[in-house]
């Protein structure tokens, strides 16, 4: 009955990548980043699947940490963008959840909350998106304690860690040191490209989140990253295949056109699906241990390829679109974007599979 377009999640790879952060980051407690349903995986299965070896979650919204109680989820949440209300404030603490504040807006409502969660303070280090300015610290960090009589963990983000030689990054870590340094908290720096890449980021809490899904923040290689193992394959199945003439084109616009007769395959999977629509024919996929090239404008709910070179191709194979083969994030260097959003939008309409 069901459709074969399918994102395969596959367990073991989940587990070995955060490993792998573990490897690479012994001294630090090193939570795990699952917001936007878990970079598309699934937000409580994978909360499942890591909890009995994380020391913590990190999701955006409060929402999502709502989500995982519900779903049984019990280890401390960092909620990342904070929250704006006395009331969120008192539920953050009565569920063991913990915002980071990043406005005076947000110490407000810690200060009206009836009960007081742990909270994480942001420090603005030049990403310039969320955070106190360097001379408010103290003062919040102060405050903080008075309100919740426990020292804030004090964290910020990096905006270019993904460049390995860019000096941004250790501008951002001395400007937080100096900040930080006499106010005796513990502190978070890291995500997945500084934990891959700056060790001298790692420190108390890091905050992986991309690599646990096994995709290099990086645009190159990098020996770390090279280690991750792909933990969605998105896969599909072909459903029609025909003989065209030479001179013949395929697909909307006719924006691929044979240039001698080609042997034309339609896949179950378009870009209602989040396979990207800007795809064009250096995308490749994966059939027959081999790699085919798309032909044609991606559709909503199907896309084209050119299997002229694997004749015994026929209806009902599997086709990878990313996955171990083809890594996602060569789908979105095609498609003029990372790979973070193409994992984030695979649809609803793409069941997960969840494979050991
Ligand atoms: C999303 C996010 C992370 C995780 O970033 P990755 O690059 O996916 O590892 C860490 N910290 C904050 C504040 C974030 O918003």
């Amino acid at each position: 009955m069901k459709r074969a377009t399918v994102a395969k999640i596959h367990h073991s790879s989940i587990i070995h990548n955060y490993r792998l952060a573990c490897q690479l980051a012994p001294d630090s407690a090193n939570l795990a980043v699952i917001k936007a349903n878990a970079y598309g995986h699934g937000l409580s299965e994978v909360a499942q699947l890591l909890e009995p070896m994380v020391p913590a979650f990190a999701v955006a919204i409060l929402d999502e940490a709502l989500t995982l109680r519900q779903q049984g989820i019990v280890k401390p949440v960092v909620i990342l963008e904070g929250v704006d209300s006395p009331e969120g404030m008192s539920w953050a603490a009565r569920h063991n959840c913990w915002p980071i504040l990043h406005t005076k807006r947000q110490l407000a409502a810690l200060t009206n909350a009836d009960s007081k969660p742990r909270c994480w303070v942001k420090l603005d280090t030049g990403m310039h998106r969320l955070g106190f300015a360097p001379p408010e610290l103290a003062d919040v960090v102060e405050q903080v304690r008075g309100l919740t009589a426990t020292s804030p963990v004090i964290c910020t983000h990096f905006a270019r860690a993904d460049e390995l030689d860019n000096p941004m990054t250790t501008q951002q870590l001395n400007l937080f040191r100096r900040a930080s340094r006499s106010l005796g908290c513990s502190t978070s720096l890291a995500n997945s490209p500084a934990l891959l890449g700056h060790p001298a980021a790692h420190s108390d809490w890091n905050r992986p989140g991309l690599m646990l899904y096994g995709c290099s923040p990086f645009s190159g290689p990098q020996e770390h990253a090279d280690q991750l193992q792909a933990a969605m394959t998105l896969e599909s199945e072909i459903i029609a295949i025909r003989n065209i003439p030479s001179g013949d084109s395929v697909g909307y616009g006719s924006r691929w056109q044979a240039k001698e007769p080609a042997r034309i395959a339609t896949l179950a999977i378009g870009y209602a699906d989040g396979y990207p629509r800007h795809s064009q024919s250096q995308c490749r996929v994966w059939l027959h241990n081999q790699y085919a090239p798309l032909a044609g404008t991606v559709s909503m709910d199907m896309v084209t390829i050119d299997v002229s070179h694997i004749p015994e191709t026929k209806e009902g194979d599997k086709v990878e679109l990313w996955g171990p083969h083809v890594p996602v994030t060569e789908v979105a260097r095609h498609n003029g974007t990372i790979n973070y959003e193409l994992l984030t939008r695979v649809s609803q309409r793409v069941p997960r599979v969840y494979i050991d």
